[in-house]
């Protein structure tokens, strides 16, 4: 991930090593570079745009800093302009007054939501909380079980719908409020979170279905569900491998639940690093997580300054 655009940037960064002063021709060559890179690496154009006229303008500008050379200024401009395109400050989870927090997952499928459902578990859980996954995805036949085996995985606890119970490490049995949901995946989510407040968990993670393309019918079950359980966080699951498919798919998600994050997943892939870059600048929402791997081990935090970091290293 990034190899590419971090050897290209790399490459255009030596070019100016060792000059004593910038002319703009210096500028509007670097610039060019740099729009091609990321171009290359399927960063949408509009991103792309206002990334370069970033820079431009700062490079341009009156800003000298005594301490660096013209060479270093364009490295720290370029990587201040990432740094604000991945959304500029580490967004943490909010949590609820009152628990339980009630977080939800939006996405494709195949984008990683259960996956990352379990990831978050255990990352929550080894942080001391008490997280109970929810199996509102009952889209697919395999999805409830998926999940429950997600949950097992990660040590925490999951709701599945057909037994109505509290099921995995632990098992509670539980039965009534639950049996009655089987079916209907607001009324699951509804009573998964039933379940969270009666049995103290003070964290629940809804998995939701996902479509190979967006459809109309998936975002008003998401936004059912949204309503009837009112989550702390919509964390919309992208798959950083879709490339320039990410802003349309972004928005589309975005005009049809909304969300308060996003989830960059499968950044261990050989995606170019588009998705990455753009859909945080698009939706103007923050990049919360990165999914890099297919173990419940394999969650980051997302940190805007240590990716513009790892970029430009
Ligand atoms: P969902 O349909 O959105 O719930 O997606 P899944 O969680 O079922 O993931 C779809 C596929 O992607 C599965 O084969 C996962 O193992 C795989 N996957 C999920 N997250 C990652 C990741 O971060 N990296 C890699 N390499 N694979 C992932």
């Amino acid at each position: 991930m990034f190899t590419s655009l971090s050897d290209r940037l790399t490459a255009t960064f030596k070019n100016l090593r060792g000059k004593g002063r910038l002319s703009e021709s210096d500028v509007n060559a670097t610039i060019r570079d740099i729009r091609m890179a990321l171009l290359d690496a399927d960063v949408a154009l509009p991103v792309v745009k206002e990334f370069t006229r970033g820079i431009r303008e700062r490079a341009l500008g009156a800003e000298v800093s005594q301490a660096l050379n013209p060479g270093q200024q364009v490295v720290k401009i370029v990587n201040d302009e990432l740094i604000r395109v991945l959304g500029g400050e580490t967004r943490q989870l909010t949590f609820a007054k009152k628990p339980p927090t009630v977080i939800m997952l939006a996405g494709l499928q195949g984008s990683g939501k259960t996956t990352f459902a379990g990831k978050l578990g255990k990352l929550l859980k080894d942080q001391g909380h008490y997280p109970l996954l929810v199996a509102a995805d009952l889209q697919r036949p395999n999805a409830v079980t998926q999940l429950e085996v997600v949950a097992d995985r990660a040590g925490v606890l999951s709701f599945a719908p057909e037994r109505g119970n509290v099921g995995g490490h632990d098992a509670v049995t539980e039965s009534g409020e639950g049996t009655r949901s089987f079916g209907d995946p607001v009324a699951v989510a509804r009573a998964g979170v039933g379940q969270a407040t009666l049995r103290g968990y003070d964290i629940v993670i809804i998995d939701t279905a996902g479509r190979l393309a967006v459809d109309e019918n998936l975002m008003e079950q998401a936004r059912d569900i949204r309503d009837a359980v009112q989550p702390d966080e919509v964390l919309f699951v992208i798959d950083a491998m879709i490339g320039q498919a990410a802003v349309d798919t972004a928005h589309a998600f975005q005009d049809g639940v909304d969300f308060t994050g996003v989830v960059l997943s499968k950044l261990d892939g050989d995606a170019r690093g588009g998705a990455a870059l753009s859909v945080a600048s698009v939706t103007g929402r923050p990049i919360m997580y990165a999914s890099v791997g297919e173990q419940v081990k394999d969650i980051e935090v997302f940190h805007p300054d240590r990716m513009a970091s790892r970029i430009l290293d």
